[in-house]
């Protein structure tokens, strides 16, 4: 930008008002709301007051790409258009875009993202609470990579601690938070290999609850926590082979255990609570019975936690947003996205912003895509139809590729949903509006991958409350854990 074009700028933000009204568009709504954006954004005040208590929200594989889905999907659930909706992200003050790769990995899993937000170090793709000198699965040199993650350092520091997921709790997002793993799959200690003396992470999370750093934990992964030959509550056998059952060593600690929605309800939250509410992950939000959502977890967690003396430090992941487009299946995306943006919400309605970080972030994107080119309105799980040249509303013709054939507004690159067989030759599907609205229907990809891949593009973040407007510019993803460290001990 050059100088006089910097000082034009510079005098249409202080003055822009005045200069509005010369506009022939000075009473055209979008003007009109482009000027009140900027009066908006220049009433933002940066809170530079230590956080009390911060609050990540991650959502596994909810890239940009996956939460415009989300955003076009709540929209029209409320009768929208969809472009125009705001997610309760999207109206977060402060945003950062995040660069997620792994050291060595340009796609990235959740067990490297995780380590970067939870440790303040990005590492290798596949290992958990450890640097990068550690090659995946050399079970002899945990001990010398290993990091501080933070349920040690906000414990440290007098901290409560939650973790939620709606994944096992032992799977790679929320271990990241407590455990230290050559290979993020060591959730029992069936998985260790022969000879390994580093401790299952099912164990390390326990561990973790016995002496008091972490407070309180929800979500799925039952099956890690008993024996082989041992049955859970709804008849499922457990993971365990060395004779352990960390639920019962959990309860004879003192720590309360809850299994379904009716525990959940009667739960005594003054005192830790263990909640694991299936044998593997929890059900889909599409699929929920019996099991409490994503935000009634959140709130459950922040009433917890909320009268600790030195605050509180709760990490909560959605994690099926990432399975269900690993399954290629864009229904289930945007329900679990929803039951995401309404756990947002409700740690945005339960919190001041004066003393609670809300920090919003993904681990990583998939290989979703968008076609085009759609009117408004499309719906995201339906057929793209044509613009509506005199309208705003698209028309009723929907789109056809060369080979006449309608498509869907959203697609995989690759996945479950290929055209193409293992034989190598296919043709698309001639799809309907009616088939693609379905709730299992998978979308259709190029590559056939029998799950839907993660991709190496930019996730956001979104946050509020103190030091949030240090969220800026494109960052590396290990710095979301060092604006957290700083909001939590600035003086
Ligand atoms: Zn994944």
């Amino acid at each position: 930008m050059n100088k006089s074009i910097l000082m034009a700028a510079t005098l249409l933000l202080t003055s822009s008002a005045a200069f509005a009204a010369d506009f022939k568009q000075a009473d055209n709504q979008w003007f009109k709301d482009g000027q009140a954006t900027v009066k908006m954004l220049m009433g933002v005040q940066p809170i530079t007051e230590k956080a009390k208590n911060i609050i990540l929200l991650i959502a596994d594989g909810n890239g940009i790409g996956t939460n415009y889905a989300t955003r076009l999907y709540q929209g029209q659930q409320m009768g929208k258009l969809g472009s125009e909706h705001v997610l309760p992200q999207d109206a977060l003050p402060h945003v950062a875009i995040v660069k997620t790769y792994n050291t060595n990995a340009q796609t990235p899993d959740s067990a490297g993202t995780g380590t970067a937000f939870h440790t303040g170090v990005k590492t290798k793709a596949g290992v958990l609470g450890v640097d990068e000198t550690l090659a995946r699965g050399d079970c002899s040199g945990v001990d010398a990579a290993t990091v501080t993650n933070a349920v040690e350092f906000f414990s440290g520091i007098g901290k409560e601690i939650g973790v939620i997921s709606t994944a096992r709790l032992t799977h790679a997002t929320p271990a990241s938070a407590y455990a230290h793993s050559a290979d993020r799959n060591w959730e029992a200690d069936s998985y260790l290999p022969e000879g390994c003396g580093q401790k299952d992470i099912a164990v390390q999370l326990i561990d973790a609850m016995k002496s008091g750093s972490v407070d309180l934990a929800l979500g799925g992964g039952r099956r890690n926590f008993i024996a082989k030959d041992a049955k859970d509550e709804e008849g499922k056998g457990g993971k365990r082979t060395d004779g352990k059952n960390l639920i019962e060593e959990a309860k004879a600690a003192g720590i309360q255990y809850i299994w379904d929605d009716k525990g959940f309800a009667s739960a005594d939250w003054s005192k830790p609570v263990l909640g694991l509410f299936e044998s593997s992950h929890m059900k889909y939000e599409a699929d929920r019975t019996g099991e409490p959502s994503l935000a009634e977890m959140t709130a459950a967690g922040i009433n917890a936690l909320k009268d600790s003396e030195n605050g509180y430090f709760l990490t909560i992941e959605a994690g099926r947003v990432d399975h269900a487009n690993h399954a290629g299946n864009a229904a289930r995306v945007v329900t679990d996205g929803v039951a995401f943006a309404d756990a947002i919400a409700k740690a945005v309605a339960m919190t001041d912003p004066e003393e609670t970080l809300i920090v919003v972030t993904a681990d990583h994107e998939h290989a979703i895509a968008f076609n085009g080119y759609c009117g408004r309105g499309s719906n995201v799980l339906g057929l793209c139809y044509d613009i509506d040249g005199a309208g705003t509303k698209h028309s009723d013709k929907p789109l056809t590729g060369k080979d006449g054939k309608p498509y869907t507004v959203m697609g995989y690159l690759n996945g479950p949903g290929s055209i193409i067989g293992e034989d190598g030759t296919g043709s698309r599907p001639d799809v309907t509006q009616e088939e693609a609205t379905d709730i299992d229907y998978v979308q259709q990809s190029l590559i056939p991958l029998s799950s839907e891949s993660h991709s190496g593009e930019d996730v956001a973040v979104y946050s509020r409350g103190p030091w949030s407007h240090l969220f800026d510019s494109t960052i590396e993803q290990n710095v979301i854990f060092h604006v957290m460290m700083h909001a939590a001990t600035a003086e």
